[in-house]
């Protein structure tokens, strides 16, 4: 089998959004104090799609979200041509090949993004052409279902959030994420406000929610450290994200005060990064997410060496690539799912580009045997609704 070609679109969304509130979300924008909606940065309307065309007739589809424009230069310019009239199940070797050709520019960012959504198709590929879905080729199930977390809950009115988080615990879900809104350049009123999101969150939860908050590298180190101890009470499952990814020390700092987990790692790249985190003791759960950190091929490696250090890995998003990874893992307890909403930050944005995407049901979702490859298809149709950059 070879590949014949190599597509790529960036669709972006150009129908209605919701404006987020002030104090949204944290972010790694706010210690500039430049304005109300900081939260403009890190929201992303756009998309790339990569289809990857076989000589057997099989497509690959492959996806990232970050700087979609860049990435779809990327794609064109330095990967493509390495990829036509190769073999497909060289999968390692083409990897190898893609990251030691970008070596000089590529490595993480954008140019690991590219490089994860080419890898993605290429394993749809595998899949497709095995007549197996992908998580069969990475070792089968390990678990009937995937327990899977409501992942939202901005930060916003009080009574918002109590009426959002009992909409969970009603459908099911045995463990939900939230947003902190306030950091360093907020004071203490500030924390007292993070202090009631999640004391609200674990009022109307109870005790048998687990409760993970997220600050999306919008602290540092010591507004982390004074945090901490006042949010210690509820008992959270992880506080995620509590400084910059480059802060692998400050990490390591927060783990060992051992009073509640850490997790990190959605916007890290490759095998190296996640092996500095697990030796300097800097992360108590991993959270990478495949179309960024090297795709499949990158991701089966981190499991690995998760699981030799006893560190769970639990992905960042939902999302097919990452599901065929969990269901393969027995180190990966279960996954993030973002529920479909009008179109806002951007996560969202996934389930009006493709098909096939699981639903949950009572707080876990399933892989279908019977799919071969990653088992998502394009919306073609809705592409209307996008501005769509061939
Ligand atoms: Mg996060």
């Amino acid at each position: 089998m070879k590949i014949t070609e190599v597509r790529t679109r960036v669709v972006e969304w150009r129908g209605p959004t919701v404006p987020p509130q002030p104090h949204f979300c944290t972010n790694p924008m706010d210690l500039l104090s430049l304005s109300q909606d900081a939260m403009a940065g890190f929201r992303f309307h756009g998309w790339v799609i990569v289809e990857i065309f076989t000589d057997a007739g099989h497509v690959g589809i492959g996806n990232a979200a970050l700087s979609p424009r860049l990435t779809k230069q990327c794609v064109d310019l330095y990967l493509a041509p390495l990829l036509v009239g190769a073999d497909p199940f060289d999968v390692e070797f083409l990897w190898q090949l893609m990251y030691r050709k970008t070596m000089a520019f590529g490595r993480k960012g954008v140019g690991m993004t590219a490089i994860s959504a080419v890898d993605i198709a290429l394993w749809d590929i595998l899949g497709k052409a095995a007549k197996q879905p992908v998580f069969k080729l990475l070792g089968g199930r390990t678990k009937k279902t995937i327990p899977v977390y409501a992942s939202r809950l901005y930060s916003g009115p009080l009574d918002e959030l109590a009426s959002e988080a009992t909409k969970y615990k009603e459908a099911g879900y045995k463990a939900v994420k939230m947003r902190f809104g306030w950091g360093p350049v907020d004071g203490a009123e500030g924390m007292r406000h993070n202090v009631d999101l999640v004391r609200t969150a674990r009022e109307v939860l109870g005790d048998d929610v687990d409760i993970m908050a997220d600050a999306y590298m919008g602290w540092n180190l010591d507004y982390a450290r004074r945090m901490i101890p006042r949010l210690e009470p509820f008992n959270l499952r992880w506080l995620e994200e509590p400084v910059i990814p480059d802060d692998i020390q400050g990490y390591a700092q927060l783990k060992a005060m051992n009073r509640i987990p850490i997790a990190g790692g959605e916007h890290g790249f490759t095998q190296y990064e996640f092996r500095d985190l697990l030796e300097a003791r800097a992360v108590d759960y991993i959270q990478y997410d495949t179309n960024r950190v090297g795709g499949i091929s990158q991701a089966r490696k981190i499991n690995a060496m998760a699981e030799s250090f006893a560190v769970p890995v639990v992905p960042h998003a939902g999302q097919m690539h990452n599901y065929h990874l969990v269901m393969s893992s027995l180190n990966s307890p279960m996954a993030e799912f973002f529920p479909p909403v009008d179109v806002e930050v951007g996560n969202e944005l996934f389930w009006y580009i493709f098909d096939g995407e699981p639903v949950p049901e009572n707080g876990a979702i399933d892989l279908r045997d019977d799919v071969p490859g990653l088992g998502l298809t394009i919306k073609e149709d809705a592409l209307s609704k996008f501005d769509v950059i061939e």
